[in-house]
């Protein structure tokens, strides 16, 4: 029997059968908005409200801190231009941002855009390990910064950046008088390593629903108590006026329920993909030559892994382990369709051939050693194929 695997939880998760559970009743009967006064309404904002609990629960701060929204994008984008639109009002000169050169798409592009309005944006370098250095924040952090927006964990190469670090460096500024925040896309983190916006001391925290075991078109974005945003999504008086918009109860009761899965399984889960990476690794390493990990060993998620196998066309490599039920990504799983390598593998000064080469093998909780067996049965050959189909081969 053709069996296929899924080795793209990165990209997003498959949703627990105990999340739709949850969600059903509001799929169905219970089918009131959240602000109506009467029953109806009452019923669907006490579950919006529950859910607000499981996954503040998740991310250690105060329900009353989090809106909702429709994803990770729009808790990013409301996170950055929301705060630099909040500065914009209050005093005339040039505001600075500082990123990392691996952002995921929802905060470099907004970077971007934002250039183009005047902003200045230092995106800081990776280096070959996927790393960004804290000493080089300190260094880009000038009189007109107002921002640092970093990752926790990068979305193609898994490391983990050392956020807590530029969270105290934010806060010791702060307790200078400095008008600085900071924001942290935790999109890829959460549910994977322990997540406390005490810990890393930030001020905003996104996290999106889809990459943790629920369904897409719901995230939150976490606003630390008395930080100023502009409203993006202009609108009714939801989400405490941050962001309008009748609150879609059955996507929230879900997010709230794969919080709190999440969070109980916080533990087990990492531990058990840490082991089935390791063993991805191990084999691949040892069956395939010239096959090149991207980013630093150590410091990263336990279930991504990115590897670039020269000589070899990323995505050609993809669509044959697709045609043998495996699913993978290339490296720019967000850019797909375009022969441009990943800015994000790029960004690790790989070269031309590793770069157009990476593979993204990412495992959720659905995974066990047969997918590696499996992955393993095919993946050798199939880069034995290509790389003898090559026409640029040595
Ligand atoms: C998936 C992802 C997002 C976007 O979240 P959506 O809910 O898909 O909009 C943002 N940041 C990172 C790191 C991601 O992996």
């Amino acid at each position: 029997m053709f069996r296929r695997v899924y080795l793209d939880n990165a990209a997003t998760t498959p949703i627990d059968p105990e999340v739709v559970d949850a969600m059903m009743p509001y799929l169905t009967n219970k089918f009131g908005n959240a602000s109506s006064i009467h029953f109806f309404g009452q019923e669907t904002r006490a579950a919006v409200d529950k859910a607000r609990q499981q996954v503040a629960s998740l991310i250690k701060c105060r329900p009353a801190e989090l809106i909702f929204t429709s994803g990770g994008t729009e808790a990013n984008n409301l996170a950055i231009r929301g705060l630099i639109e909040a500065q914009q009002t209050s005093n005339g000169h040039t505001l600075h941002i500082i990123t990392s050169a691996i952002e995921h798409p929802s905060v470099s592009n907004v970077c971007e855009d934002l250039e183009k309005h005047g902003v200045r944006v230092t995106y800081l370098p990776a280096y070959e390990s996927g790393v960004i250095r804290v000493s080089d924040v300190e260094a880009a952090i000038s009189d007109d910064t107002v921002l640092i927006s970093v990752m926790a964990a990068n979305n193609e190469i898994g490391t983990l950046q050392p956020v807590a670090e530029i969270g105290k460096i934010v806060k010791t500024l702060r307790g200078e008088g400095r008008k600085i925040w900071f924001h942290v896309d935790a999109v890829q983190a959460a549910g994977k390593i322990p997540l406390d916006v005490e810990e890393i001391q930030c001020d905003l925290m996104s996290v999106s629903a889809h990459k943790i075991y629920a369904p897409k078109g719901v995230g939150v974005l976490f606003i630390r108590r008395g930080t100023r945003l502009h409203q993006q999504n202009v609108g009714g008086r939801q989400e405490r006026g941050v962001r309008g918009g009748t609150e879609s109860v059955p996507l929230i009761v879900a997010f709230g329920k794969a919080a709190e899965l999440a969070e109980e399984r916080l533990k087990e889960d990492p531990q058990r993909l840490g082991k089935l990476r390791d063993a991805l690794e191990d084999r691949v390493f040892e069956q395939i030559n010239d096959a090149v990990l991207n980013g630093e060993r150590e410091t990263r998620l336990p279930n991504v892994s990115n590897i670039s196998f020269s000589g070899v066309e990323g995505e050609g490599l993809l669509i044959n382990l697709d045609l043998q039920g495996i699913a993978v990504s290339t490296g720019s799983a967000c850019s797909s369709g375009s022969l441009e390598p990943s800015p994000v593998i790029r960004a690790l000064g790989r070269n031309d051939d590793l770069a157009r080469s990476a593979i993204r093998f990412s495992l959720g909780r659905e995974n066990s050693m047969e997918d590696i067996d499996r992955l393993l049965e095919v993946l050798p050959a199939s880069v034995e194929n290509l790389r003898r189909l090559s026409p640029d081969k040595k």
